[in-house]
């Protein structure tokens, strides 16, 4: 004899709220970033600073320990390569109307570089070389989106 069983399925869109761990090394940089500041770490070896931090320098291949060598650094920079995309720079799959000037900026200090949105300028204005310091967000939250993307200097 079977007993009989009731299943219930729901469909629908299910709304999942959740932080994903960076690492310890991009956790503690997101943290400065909450307070509107930036920090690199630097390699024991070589001396090379890098932003975002790394927990081992590609070139020597060390491993730069969590607790040491942090590097307190500006938020300026120069602008060493510059593209024109349609594409947002955190969901490829968005495609913009209109046009983004994203820019690989090495933060002042450091030996690497990050890229982010070039704003208040034309293309034409844009020059390998140009000095640049960060637009912030108003409310920092401690994630990439923290720095809106850089400006002129
Ligand atoms: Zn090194």
């Amino acid at each position: 004899m079977s007993e009989d069983k009731v299943i219930v399925a729901n469909r629908g869109l299910v709304r999942a709220d959740f932080n994903f761990w960076v690492g310890r090394y991009l956790d503690k940089f997101y943290d400065n970033l909450e307070n509107k500041k930036v920090i690199g770490n630097k390699c024991t070896k070589c001396g090379a600073v890098f932003v975002p931090p790394r927990k081992v320098c590609g070139e020597c291949n060390v491993v730069i320990p969590l607790e040491e060598n942090w590097v307190d650094l500006p938020d300026t920079g120069t602008v060493v390569n510059y593209t024109i995309t349609p594409y947002r720079i955190n969901d490829r799959t968005l495609r913009k109307a209109k046009n983004l000037l994203l820019g690989m900026v090495q933060i002042d200090g450091s030996n690497t570089s990050i890229v982010y949105r070039l704003l208040d300028l034309e293309p034409s204005e844009v020059k390998i070389g140009m000095k640049v310091k960060i637009d912030w967000a108003e409310k920092p939250k401690g994630d990439p989106s923290d720095i809106k993307g850089f400006v002129k200097v």
